[in-house]
């Protein structure tokens, strides 16, 4: 017992020579999510889907580390597996996969359309699965790897005007249990992070109002947004050896939201 608790170290939390997968990390908490894992050592390929990553690139190689960018649409499944491939072309192994990318589109219920729940689902979910399962396999080989999926707190609540989001969110927290439950003994964790409210983009309509953006900010204990720089701690913790016996979680990081 001793010599276990003398084994532990900070290093437990370095990614050196680690190989991390973020999708969408170009912008937002996705770019958070990859700067931070850079900062602790790891090596990134970046799925973009736009054109805006120079800033990215920048900040990555700005701490010493390798990035590699991938254009696809990850709504379209047959573009999971070439990225996979051109991953391992490139590094020749995957530690670390954060599945990031995601979409909202707002609209009542009554009136949702056909394409924009197909168009939330097939990103938000769809997708997560196809590419976590192809990790997966190259993981289960390995013997080791992590895998990070964002949830939300329409993972745990029902929300208005966005059903695809919120059905997609929950999808999460079960795929990131079924996940964790099969994979456990190849020594993968699956595990989510759910942000609270936090300045991006995707977030951008409901601060444009003055009024819900009041109401929201006055619920949150913490008395302010998230910026992405909240989220990078929680992340490298979840990817490196400090959180190996950490499988099937969804943590929030929400300012206190959820305890309200
Ligand atoms: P964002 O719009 O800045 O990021 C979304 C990312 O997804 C972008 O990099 C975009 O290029 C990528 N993307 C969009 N469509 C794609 C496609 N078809 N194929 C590949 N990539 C695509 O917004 P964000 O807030 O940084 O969102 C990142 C993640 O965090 C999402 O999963 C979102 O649901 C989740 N989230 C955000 C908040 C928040 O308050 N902002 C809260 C909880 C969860």
């Amino acid at each position: 017992m001793t010599s276990a608790l003398n084994e532990f170290s900070l290093d437990f939390f370095s990614l050196a020579g680690k190989v991390a997968i973020v999708t969408g990390g170009n912008t937002g908490l996705g770019q958070g999510y990859a700067v931070a894992l850079a900062k602790a050592g790891a090596d990134l390929f970046i799925v973009t889907h736009g054109t805006n990553w120079e800033e990215t690139k920048e900040l990555i190689e700005k701490e010493g580390r390798r990035v590699s960018f991938y254009q696809a649409d990850l709504s379209n499944r047959e573009n999971i597996k070439g990225l996979v491939e051109n991953c391992l072309a490139t590094y020749g192994k995957i530690d670390i996969l954060v599945n990031n990318a995601g979409t909202i589109r707002r609209a009542p219920l009554l009136e949702y359309k056909e394409e924009d729940w197909d168009a939330v689902m097939d990103l938000n979910l769809n997708s997560v699965y196809y590419l976590s399962q192809l990790a997966a396999k190259v993981m289960a080989e390995q013997k080791s790897g992590k895998i990070i999926n964002i949830a939300s707190m329409l993972s745990y609540q029902g929300g208005k005007f966005v059903p695809p989001y919120t059905t997609s969110k929950h999808g999460i927290a079960g795929l990131t249990k079924a996940f964790a439950n099969e994979l456990a003994e190849y020594g993968i964790q699956i595990n989510a992070i759910a942000p609270g409210y936090v300045e991006t983009k995707n977030t951008a309509p409901i601060r444009e109002n003055p009024e819900r953006l009041a109401e929201i900010t006055s619920r949150i204990p913490a008395g302010r947004w998230a910026t992405p720089a909240d989220l990078m701690g929680v992340v490298v913790f979840l990817a490196s050896r400090a959180s190996d016996y950490m499988n099937g979680h969804i943590v929030a990081v929400d300012g206190g939201w959820l305890a309200r």
